[in-house]
Order: structure tokens, then sequence, then C-alpha cells
């Protein structure tokens, strides 16, 4: 039997959009800027997948659909940012997707200001406050860490934030937050919010940018018009429908559940010698970040996988590159980095997984340390 713990790289579609979306591919798998009724049927069906998700990330804004998260933040700093002036703030827990946008925009001259993290892995707010300033025209800030699960009060941010930069643009990677932290983009003080199907029991080849209303970005896209001109190229009608099934069916999950999951996880770790838990106070129950001394994590992670156990290493994007940004900018040491791992729950996982994944943790530390 597979035990899959590597939710927070990729679930599993729910049985529930797959069925929906492979209705619309061998019935209905009109262009849905066709004239004929079928094909305005699936349109109108691509709307109220649309209000959907708007809905759920409350009022005051729209969605465009997008290929992935990561095409939403290139998005925003391809054509969020209009010219050199004025300077640029991230943070240094964004996911690659933002950090490696921000990096070409510095590589073309730009000022672009990284801000630290905290030892909890949330962002560091003085010193967002302190790189902030009047001239700031864009801040990217990401709701929940995809290595930790660390969770940042992005509401206090972008408050401070729009005080001293009231025109700044607010942009929040929402990506693991999706369904797991419940956030009113508007409410909230965000503008941009990026989100992905695939992490929440949709598939991959579907995300989506929140755009608060008033704010226009230069399109993404060029061509036929779709996404209002935003974002042209056929839509991925199924993904697009499948990605507000998968809300609907993840805003299902008993969260609680979820977080005792992780409790019992993460209790045996911390009774395993030279353990640190990455986690802030406020964590997200659906991510378990350990670095464990005197062992290398790719090592425990082959071992666990055959034993049909499927574990990340810090982030599936980052796992091929050898240093952890993420682990580091929270000051770990390379000991503890070296051994870093990521176990992350998902909507189909259940507590009966749960023992025989504790044991074959402590099995195989002990293993790897004699
Ligand atoms: N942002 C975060 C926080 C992520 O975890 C990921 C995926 O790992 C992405 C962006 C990229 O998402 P996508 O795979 O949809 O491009």
């Amino acid at each position: 039997m597979m035990i899959y713990l590597d939710n927070a790289a990729t679930t599993k579609p729910f049985d529930g959009v797959l069925r929906k979306m492979s209705e619309l591919y061998e019935e209905r798998f009109f262009n849905p800027s066709a004239l004929y009724t079928p094909a305005y049927a699936v349109a109108k069906e691509i709307e109220s997948a649309r209000e959907s998700i708007c809905r759920f990330l409350g009022s005051g804004g729209t969605v465009y659909f997008t290929s992935c998260a990561t095409e939403s933040n290139t998005w925003v700093f391809s054509c969020g940012i209009k010219n050199k002036k004025g300077n640029i703030v991230i943070s240094a827990g964004e996911h690659a997707s933002v950090y490696e946008n921000a990096h070409a925009l510095i590589a073309k001259g730009y000022d672009v200001r990284i801000v630290n993290l905290s030892a909890d892995g949330t962002v560091n707010q003085s010193d967002l406050m302190r790189k902030t300033d009047q001239n700031t025209t864009l801040v990217s800030v990401l709701h929940c860490n995809n290595e930790t699960g660390a969770v940042n009060d992005i509401a206090a941010l972008a408050r401070s934030v729009k005080k001293v930069a009231p025109h700044a643009l607010f942009h929040s990677d929402g990506v693991q937050a999706l369904c797991k932290i419940p956030v009113r983009c508007a409410d909230a003080g965000i503008d941009l919010y990026s989100v992905s199907a695939h992490k929440i029991g949709g598939v991959k080849g579907v995300g989506a940018l929140w755009v608060r209303n008033g704010i226009r970005l230069a399109p993404m896209l060029l061509g036929g018009g779709q996404e209002k001109g935003e974002r042209s190229g056929t839509e991925n009608t199924a993904g697009i429908i499948g990605f507000a099934e998968a809300i609907r069916l993840f805003s299902q999950t008993d969260a609680n559940a979820v977080a005792d999951m992780r409790h019992a996880v993460r209790r045996t770790l911390l009774a395993t010698d030279n353990v640190l838990i990455n986690e802030s106070e406020n964590n997200s129950p659906y991510i378990l970040s350990a670095s464990i001394s005197g062992i290398r994590s790719e090592i425990l992670q082959r071992k666990l996988a055959e034993r049909g156990i499927f574990i990340g290493l810090g982030s599936a994007c980052s796992s091929r590159l050898k240093k952890n940004r993420i682990l580091s900018a929270m000051g770990r040491s390379m000991s503890y980095i070296e051994g870093s791992i990521r176990i992350s729950f998902g909507a189909q996982n259940s507590p009966i997984e749960i023992p025989a994944v504790c044991t074959a943790l402590q099995e195989e530390i002990a293993a790897l340390r004699t």
C-alpha cells in the first residue's frame, strides 16, 4: 500500500474532478469561443467556475485563468512593473517562481529588496518595513511557505505596507494556502493572489491570478482575446471546471483531522534526539518540516520510498539544488539542513496511515544514525 505524503509537491486529483473532466473531454470538448449552443454552454460553465473561485477568495476581484501558478507569478513580475522607477520588495521565503523572476529584474538593473525571514520562517515585519518606502511599486510576500508551512499574517503585512506605500501593488503567492488558510483577498488588502489547481486535488496545468477590481495588468499573452484580453489562448476548459470542483471538494476536508495527523508525526520526530521542527506558531496543518541532524535526507527519503512511503525534501522544485535557501534564511546550520524533510498531508490521507509512518521514521532514522 502506498502512503503519499508529498502533497505540497502535488496531489492526487479527486475522483469527482476526474469524472467531471473526462465528461468534458469525451463529450463536450468544444472551443468555448465557438458560437453553437453546446460550445456556449461550456463557456458559461467556465464563467461559473470563475465566479465560484472569486466567491471563495472573497468579493472585490476577479480571477484570470493561467497554465500554473508559476505563470501567474511571472505575469505579476513581467507585466505588473511598468518601468525602473521605484523599488520592488519580496521576501527571502518566496517560491522560486517569484524569487527567480525578481532576480531577473535585478539583472536588468531594477532595485529589488529582499526581506529577511525570522527564525520561525515567517517574514520579518520590521525588515519589511525598513525596506518598503513611498517609492515601492510592488511587494510580494507568500501566504504560506511551501517548505515549512509557516503562515504569514498577510492582512497585517499588507496593511503596514499600504501605510507607507499606498500606491504599491501587494501580491501574495497563495498556492499552499488555498483551501487551507482562509483568506478574503480584498478585505486583507491584497491586490494580486496566485493559486494553482494541482495542490488541492485538481490537475496540473491550471492556475489563476486573482486581481482586485480596478487593477489592470498588461496582458500576459496576446492573441484571440480570451480571458477579457488579458491572457489569450484557448481555455483549458476541463482543467478550469475541474479546478472549481477541486476547491468545492477540498473545502469539505476535516482540517482538525489533518492537524491531528501532523501532530502525531511531529510528536514522533520530537521524541528523537537532535531533531528540529521548522514551523511558525500558526503553522499550516498540512506541512511538517523537520531537520534531522546526522543523516542525509535524500537517503531517508529513499529508504521510506522502499517501504511505500513518499515524502518530500524541502520543496520539490529545489530538491535538485544543494543549498536550501529557506532553511538557510531561517538560520539553520548545515548539519540540520542536510537532514531536512518535508512531510505534507492532503485531503486524501487517512489517520490509519500514520502509525506505519511513525514506525518507519523511527526505524530508518535510527538505522541511518548507526
Ligand atoms: N508557489 C508555491 C508556494 C508553490 O508551492 C508552487 C509549487 O510548488 C508554485 C508557486 C508553483 O506552482 P505551479 O506548479 O502551479 O507552477
